[in-house]
């Protein structure tokens, strides 16, 4: 159950399809905050454009509803004015990696301090189910009717690349640890970036076979693999099977950091 003392009941009913991965990433992200011991007045939510951007406005805490793409840009600035705040983003493959690419690279290059929460659903889940950076190769989306022709950007690897303090993935399926995970990002100085892989049933599940909720969730856990073994198997030049990925802690490391309290 979301923590009480964090949610805006009086926003209920959410936007959310029905079995949408959106609001468990929004549960687990509300315990981690209070395993923090946050206080309301000293946090804020900042979003930009799209399903998981929507995420701060059920929050009873202060938040910034931002621009497209533009979360991490308005969070930067939040954090140089007030580094005392604590600030959490919460953002999507389409507004991170796509239309704020730039931002997140040079966000992680700064390390900044906050924690970004990305949820991937893997296409554009707001504006109809176009095709996103992360949409999987092969997969159909509203602009890729014949299967993307594209590889997908790994988004946890890039930020290990780009420089952030921490790095997880996960899935919505995997609840506990994903708490975990954000509750060791939030207390990681520097930028704390989690992926979490989410269902959407809606615009990515009825394009490619995976229609019930249940089968998403399923595909999530089954496609999953612990980040040590699947690092080894391709050290091995192991076969991996397809649609594969890696979960788990990529990095963790005491990079300079802008933004920290002092
Ligand atoms: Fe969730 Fe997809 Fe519906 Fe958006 S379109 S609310 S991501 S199920």
């Amino acid at each position: 159950m979301i923590a009480p003392d964090w949610f805006r009941e009086d926003r209920l009913p959410h936007i959310y399809c029905t079995g949408c991965g959106n609001g468990t990433v929004l549960n687990c992200t509300l315990a981690a905050v209070e395993e923090m011991g946050w206080e309301r007045d000293g946090t804020a939510f900042i979003s930009g454009i799209g399903c998981s951007s929507r995420a701060p406005g059920y929050i009873l805490a202060d938040s910034l509803h931002t621009t497209h793409g533009r979360a991490l840009a308005f969070a930067t600035g939040v954090k140089m004015a007030r580094p005392d705040l604590n600030v959490v983003v919460f953002t999507g493959d389409g507004d991170l990696a796509a239309i704020g690419g730039n931002h997140f690279i040079h966000a992680c290059r700064r390390n900044v301090d906050m924690t970004v929460v990305c949820m991937n659903n893997q296409i554009y889940g707001m504006t109809g189910g176009q095709g996103s950076p992360t949409t999987p190769e092969g997969a159909f989306s509203t602009t890729t009717p014949y299967g993307s022709s594209e590889p997908a950007f790994d988004l946890a690897e890039l930020a290990v690349a780009a420089g952030a303090n921490y790095v997880a993935r996960w899935t919505s399926y995997h609840v506990k640890e994903l708490t975990k995970a954000i509750t060791t990002g939030m207390q990681t100085p520097g930028l704390a970036f989690i992926e979490v892989r989410t269902q959407c049933p809606t615009n990515f599940g009825r394009h490619n076979k995976l229609r019930r909720v249940p089968d998403m969730i399923e595909y999530l856990r089954s496609h999953a693999m612990l980040v040590s073994k699947y690092d080894r198997l391709v050290r091995e030049g192991a076969e991996i099977p397809e649609g594969t990925f890696s979960v788990g802690e990529l990095v963790r490391r005491k990079r300079p950091a802008m933004g920290v309290k002092q």
